[in-house]
């Protein structure tokens, strides 16, 4: 069938959308007409170069929409259940059944070959280039073919538009505090960086019960909404001592837990350091080789280095979840959010790398409207 695409043809060159022909589905596989689409800095990694690809390339990774086709192998799901899209993964292997599926073994293949197993690809051009499929659904585009385990249901009252970063950015995000750290009500949090993962995870900090959430960043306005969504103190770390002023926040102990999204290693460092002890640090962020003393910096002070990828979530679960605390007033994402229109995606991409938008996030159906 044809639809519409937002191609990269090259590194660093501007989005392009284009018609393509994507692949009938198959037996095992669900066709998404997707309603929107968030942008997330993974996707601009792929157009920097600093992930090898094949191009041209479909983008996307945090697509919502409504189902418009089911292959007769799949259960559970049909025409018109509105869904987000997260990442695919076998259902089968020891880490799937022992609850992360973002360690399948199979990962690689189901998220980043690009192409089907036997090699097909899912899209092509006119002239029957074949362009890259992007981590199991390239959601830059009109409609998706997606592998039945990256679908989450949601009901219809949810604003189908808003959702679709619970795919990634806020699964990871939020996934990293409930799964990974797991605080328990009355500890200490520190949050470094207060992009959509830094966020999503101070939400989750304050859901916990963690009486102090402390965000740190570099951006006043950043801060400002930090502390809107729930951050109990805010450190700007151009112009403070982040060290001192959490131990002075913390009766000079420390924080029980940091999350580090900036992967800076100053911060990175940082984000170690202000750890009471026993206290655990997650690094979320891709993050460049450093030195870490493992005796002083973890065993002497009883600390733990908690890896959590993508949250360690299990999208299904997770995303239920984020969407109830959304219902609840607990998860005010939305704050983060700005719609573009799809032929815009240039312009959202660049506002998103300047730090003036923190979730950009594109409509591909401007029909489409929230069931009241
Ligand atoms: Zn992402
Ligand atoms: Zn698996």
């Amino acid at each position: 069938m044809k639809i519409k695409a937002a191609v990269l043809n090259g590194l660093h060159q501007p989005y392009e959308i284009e018609e393509l022909e994507l692949s009938e589905i198959r037996d095992d596989e669900v066709l998404v007409r997707i309603v929107a689409s968030g942008m997330c800095h993974s996707d601009d990694v792929v157009r920097q170069g600093y992930t090898e690809y094949q191009m041209p390339i479909v983008l996307g990774h945090e697509g919502s929409g409504i189902i418009d086709k089911v292959g007769k192998n799949v259960v559970g799901y049909e025409p018109g259940d509105h869904v987000v899209i997260s990442f695919a993964y076998c259902g089968h292997c020891d880490s799937c059944l022992t609850g992360l599926p973002a360690s399948c073994d199979d990962w690689n293949h189901l998220n980043f070959h690009g192409k089907r197993k036997d090699d097909t690809p899912y899209l092509t051009k006119s002239d029957g280039t074949p362009v890259t499929r992007f981590f199991g659904q390239s959601s830059f585009s009109t409609f998706a073919v997606v592998s039945p385990s990256s679908l989450t249901k949601v009901d219809k009252s949810v604003d189908l538009r808003l959702v679709g970063p619970f795919g990634c950015g806020f699964l990871t995000g939020s996934g990293t505090v409930f799964n990974g750290l797991r605080p328990e009500p009355g500890s200490t949090i520190a949050i470094f960086g207060t992009g959509a993962v830094g966020l999503a995870a101070m939400m989750a900090a304050k859901i916990s019960g963690c009486t102090k959430v402390i965000a740190v960043d570099i951006h006043d306005h950043r801060l400002e909404l930090a502390k809107e969504l729930g951050a109990t103190h805010t450190i700007n770390s151009k112009n403070a001592d982040v060290k001192e002023a959490i131990l002075e926040l913390t009766h000079g102990k420390g924080v029980n837990y940091s999350v580090d999204t900036t992967g800076v290693n100053a911060v990175v460092r940082n984000s170690i350091d202000v750890l009471a002890v026993g206290g655990s640090v997650a690094p979320v962020a891709a993050a460049r080789e450093m030195e870490i003393n493992t005796t002083n910096d973890f065993t002497m002070q009883n600390r733990n280095l908690v890896g959590a990828r993508m949250g360690k979530a299990v999208p299904q679960l997770s995303i239920r979840q984020m969407v109830d605390f959304y219902k609840a007033g607990n998860f005010g994402f939305d704050k983060l959010a700005k719609f573009y229109t799809f032929d815009k995606i240039n312009e959202a991409a660049e506002e998103s790398l300047s730090g003036k938008v923190i979730k950009p996030i594109l409509i591909m159906d401007e029909t489409y409207a929230p069931e009241a």
